[in-house]
């Protein structure tokens, strides 16, 4: 397997390099070659394995022989061994059409776990092989940042920034970032938004000098190993699911941010998994909803609402989906992506918007209807869904037809964001990991949404 670009510059790397280069050289995003397709006879095979183990599958058709067997294998041990749960990513059943995939039982609580771990303990196992210097910069809705400072704390060879929007991630995800005192991490509190971040870590990458004289590698989803990581339990999900149904095609609803959880998905349907629609859940910042109803994508005005982790405009991942949706035609992809530099603006003809519509349903969350389902769910089910999550079955209630079956993808523990929890007068209480976090002292510099500064203190922090 190779690495190329979807604007077309950068050609046929190997995974590591992959991994390593993040955002593509020519600003683009970097995706396998060709996409692995299973065949029945494997497919049969898999439905029997554990989590560690469809991983190791799934990941072999992507690491090529760059990683060998034993040590991909203890990298999946060690990653996946920091969850609570032995499944890994649970399976529950919350009525006859609807189940709810259980991401959170990483060490941070929410889904971005599942791809962090492994790529915290892939960049460590870079670090010792080639004995490359690490310095992870990343913008972060709140989760990401916790995630990424868990995956890599401690660990030799390796610095991380974060970067997170003052004042705009819950309490708990504030604290899960900054009370870690480690030597090889930095918070940087940005006066701004979540977009405002991440435009600035993008372009920071955008200066290739600046990336290789300071040997930046990136966390966000634009890295490939993420996305790569999270179709695994796409897979898993449908092998449990239809054990306990007789359902061939399921969907899933995806409460979507950046795109990046759901392109997993929709990496897993090309290579093979039997799913029906792939449901955008967004809140009030809708483009991507927009984008599939109307094929229209164009950044609006900026909300903060209940899932603060779905607070965004720009959706860093959809350029991977574009390039499949404009027949990966990567001078297509450059020219749409300079438009919309220029106009703030992507549209697609009648056409494309059906080959959208053959995969992709979507729905807005808008207002109190995030809390509405938060409440209904747990007084009919006596399931706590957490704000994210209840995007997610609210999409899931609008867009799925009867006899179909849906999987939910819960991205967080509702512990994280009491803040929503408590305006549907539901007390819960904290796991004991979350409820210790308070008692401890936070480490954090606010600073300005401004690149030069920016810039300047990391400069400061990686050459330490
Ligand atoms: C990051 C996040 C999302 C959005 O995921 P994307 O991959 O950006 O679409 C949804 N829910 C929670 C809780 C998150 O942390």
């Amino acid at each position: 397997m190779k690495y190329i670009s979807t604007r077309g510059q950068v050609q046929d790397i190997g995974f590591i390099d992959a991994v390593l280069m993040g955002l593509a050289d020519d600003g683009g995003l970097l995706i396998p070659s060709h996409i692995p397709q299973v065949s029945e006879e494997q497919f049969q095979q898999w439905a029997t394995l554990s989590y560690q183990e469809l991983a190791y599958e799934i990941f072999s058709y992507y690491t090529n022989d760059e990683i060998p067997q034993d040590d991909l294998k203890a990298l999946i041990a060690e990653s996946y061994g920091t969850f609570r749960h032995p499944e890994v990513t649970p399976v529950r059943k919350v009525n006859d059409d609807m189940y709810v995939l259980e991401l959170f039982h990483g060490p941070t609580f929410a889904f971005k776990d599942v791809a962090l771990q492994f790529l915290g303990n892939l960049y460590s196992y870079i670090s010792k092989k080639q004995d490359k210097i690490i310095h992870i910069i990343g913008a972060t809705s709140g989760d990401t940042g916790a995630s990424a400072i868990e995956g890599v704390r401690s660990k030799e060879g390796i610095r991380i920034c974060i970067l997170h929007p003052h004042q705009k991630v819950s309490k708990v995800q504030e604290l899960q970032m900054t009370t870690v005192h480690d030597e090889n991490v930095l918070n940087l509190s940005v006066e701004g938004t979540f977009d405002d971040c991440q435009r600035i870590i993008k372009e920071l990458f955008a200066d290739v000098d600046f990336k290789n004289q300071y040997h930046l590698r990136a966390i966000n989803s634009i890295n490939f190993a993420r996305i790569l990581a999270q179709t695994v339990y796409y897979f898993y999900a449908y092998f449990q699911v239809t054990k306990q149904t007789d359902a061939k095609l399921v969907n899933f609803s995806v409460p979507t941010g950046n795109f990046g959880d759901i392109f997993a998905g929709y990496l897993a349907k090309r290579m093979g998994l039997p799913v029906g629609k792939l449901i955008v859940a967004t809140n009030e910042n809708n483009i991507l909803e927009r984008f599939v109803k109307d094929g229209i994508y164009q950044p609006g005005q900026f909300h903060s609402t209940f899932s603060p982790s779905m607070d965004i405009q720009v959706a860093s991942n959809f350029e991977r989906y574009l390039y499949y949706l404009l027949n990966e035609d990567a001078n297509q992809v450059a020219a749409l992506m300079d438009q919309f530099k220029a106009n703030g603006k992507i549209v697609i003809d009648e056409a494309k918007l059906r080959i959208v519509h053959d995969d992709f349903d979507a729905h807005g969350v808008m207002g109190e209807e995030c809390l509405t389902m938060i409440s209904k769910y747990y007084k009919e089910y006596d399931y706590l869904l957490d704000p994210h999550t209840a995007c997610g079955v609210a999409a899931y209630e609008q867009v799925t037809d009867s006899n179909e079956v849906c999987v939910t993808l819960s991205t967080a523990h509702p512990a994280k964001f009491n803040e929503s929890i408590e305006r549907c007068n539901i007390e819960q209480t904290y796991p004991e990991q979350i409820s210790q976090l308070f008692d401890k002292p936070q480490y954090q510099e606010i600073v300005k949404a401004d690149n030069a500064e920016i810039a300047r203190r990391l400069e400061q922090f990686f050459s330490k």
